[in-house]
């Protein structure tokens, strides 16, 4: 029998029926349902409001090909080179191939894309791109502009409703093809029963305690297609980004120090002033960002330092002003007046490789289901993410998925006959678990691995895996914390099994 977080006596209210039901509405969901047949009815589902999402703070870009001097030769090595060998080469090369078709539609659509004196896009370049290729919007708020386009877009198109504050729970499966999900709303709970269910709800990176991630991260359409049986790969391959500034927002969500900072020549500096990545690597600080970060945890730990400076203050700050204008004003908001003062930056979780397994049209191994975006693994990033390849992910294999479904003949979504498990009614503590899960893969699960620690670490969360399991959960951080302890329990099992230092994934035994 399959699993499922939901269970025996479970309340459903209501059911409804779509052609396309698609878990998330950031970037990779949203392009889905504008890609989509528009004689198919489609439903997006959002977590929290549409203003929480890891699209909407994307900071620095789109990668895509626009120079007459750049090939698709370079785009694809530059992206092999990252993924250090573990790319699935016929999936970088649909990426790359099929990039710049997809900025020209975002163009079609409204995207205010940054643009040059001569009315082309801008473009410049990041840390390990062999080639300026970065498109971006609004300076350092690209993901705020191109979501925001997508929104308006959606919101215009008469086949797609979204639906706000929609927990999904399950992916409901019969005959080992994905029929619909079980969804939480505020008082209700609801089936969609769908022909094809699409997920598209990002990332994991609030299993770890600091993260640049949103509060929405918790690994949910990861965990649940886990449930119904779908395959999951490269789950030991998570990113942590250099720079994030040390100071939370309320959320609890780190602000992220771009590296198109350091593309701009911004150099890290120790508390003494000294540079320390020169000695660490001969491309100092456009090193790749494992080596950064690794090298950032070296220099804090030996020190005891709580963080590390970036030191930008050599450039005039009206071009400060221009190029970075979110840093800026988050900066000058904690008293941080960066055209002045260094900026205090730590490493922090930022993104995650792995994922739901599919082939290159976004389908997973089981029929009717479909993953793109943070919480797919189509293998195009390998053990590394090159920067700014995440969004062209969205982009190019949410169409895929979209003109996969296009493609097919019609199907009503089925009736569903539900087969679901008896469960213990328990009090449970979620908030100390959520907490002990956060500081055991953020000590014990991150930037720098050892069994020891992630066996000690694994036998802890799998214990309150298997507690969460077999209990009735009621709200919905409760079954948030099913999902967390089950992509956690899953990133260290891998993790242990890879024994070698490989990208993102460092094993100091
Ligand atoms: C600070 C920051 C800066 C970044 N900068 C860049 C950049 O410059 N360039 C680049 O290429 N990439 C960047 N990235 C990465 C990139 O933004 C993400 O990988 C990408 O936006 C993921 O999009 P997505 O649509 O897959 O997921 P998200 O944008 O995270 O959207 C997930 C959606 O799923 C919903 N959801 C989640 N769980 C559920 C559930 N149980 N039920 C219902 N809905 C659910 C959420 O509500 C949300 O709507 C950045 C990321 C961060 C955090």
């Amino acid at each position: 029998m399959r699993e499922y977080a939901i269970y025996k006596g479970f309340e459903i209210t209501e059911t409804i029926k779509t052609d396309v039901v698609i878990i998330g509405a950031g970037v990779a969901g949203l392009y889905a349902a504008l890609n989509m047949d528009s004689k198919l009815n489609v439903i997006i589902l959002s977590k929290l409001g549409l203003e929480e999402s890891n699209s909407i703070y994307a900071q620095g870009g789109i990668a895509s090909i626009r120079l007459a001097t750049d090939t698709w030769e370079s785009h694809i090595n530059d992206t092999l080179r990252a993924g250090a060998g573990m790319c699935d080469i016929e999936a970088v090369t649909v990426l790359v191939k099929e990039g710049p078709d997809n900025i020209e539609n975002l163009v079609r659509l409204g995207v205010p894309f940054d643009r040059d004196e001569n009315n082309n896009l801008s473009i410049t370049k990041e840390a390990a791109h062999s080639c300026d290729r970065i498109v971006h919007c609004g300076g350092d708020a690209t993901g705020y502009h191109l979501t925001k386009t997508l929104i308006a877009n959606c919101r215009n198109k008469h086949n797609v409703k979204i639906i706000e504050n929609m927990h999904m729970l399950d992916i409901l499966t019969e005959n080992g093809a994905a029929v619909g999900v079980v969804v939480k709303g505020e008082n209700r709970n609801y089936i969609i029963e769908a022909a094809h269910v699409i997920i598209a709800s990002g990332g994991i990176g609030r299993v770890f305690r600091n993260s640049t991630n949103s509060v929405c991260s918790t690994g949910d359409g990861i965990a649940a297609a886990m449930r119904a049986g779908a395959v999951v790969k490269d789950m030991e391959f998570v990113q942590f980004h250099p720079t994030a500034l040390i100071y939370p927002n309320d959320n609890m969500r780190f602000f992220l120090i771009s590296e198109a900072m350091r593309g701009s020549g911004a150099v890290l500096r120790n508390r003494k002033g000294e540079r320390f990545m020169q000695k660490a690597h001969e491309m100092a600080e456009l090193a790749p960002r494992d080596i950064v970060s690794r090298s950032i945890v070296k220099e804090m730990t030996e020190n005891d330092l709580p963080c590390v400076y970036l030191d930008i203050t050599f450039k005039p700050r009206n071009v400060l002003k221009e190029r970075f204008p979110q840093i800026y004003e988050n900066c000058l908001k904690r008293d941080i007046d960066i055209a002045v003062n260094w900026i205090p930056v730590f490493p922090v979780q930022h993104y995650f490789m792995g994922g739901i397994k599919t082939d290159t049209n976004g389908l997973t191994n089981i029929e009717n289901l479909y993953a793109c975006g943070e919480s797919s693994c189509t293998g195009v990033h390998g053990a590394n993410r090159l920067a700014s390849n995440s969004l062209l992910e969205c982009l190019v294999f949410s169409k895929r998925c979209a003109n996969h479904i296009n493609s097919k003949k019609h199907i009503k979504p089925t009736a569903i006959a539900l087969d679901l498990p008896e469960k213990a009614a328990k009090q449970l503590d979620c908030q100390t678990y959520r907490s002990r899960i956060r500081d055991l893969m953020t000590k014990k699960g991150g930037i720098v691995r050892k069994e020891k620690h992630m066996t000690d670490a694994k036998a802890e969360i799998s214990g309150y895996l298997e507690e969460l399991k077999g209990t009735t959960l009621n709200s919905y951080k409760e079954f948030e914390t099913l999902n967390m302890a089950t992509v956690a329990n899953k990133i260290l099992t891998d993790a242990l099994q890879r024994l070698e230092s490989v990208g993102a994934h460092y094993r100091e035994d």
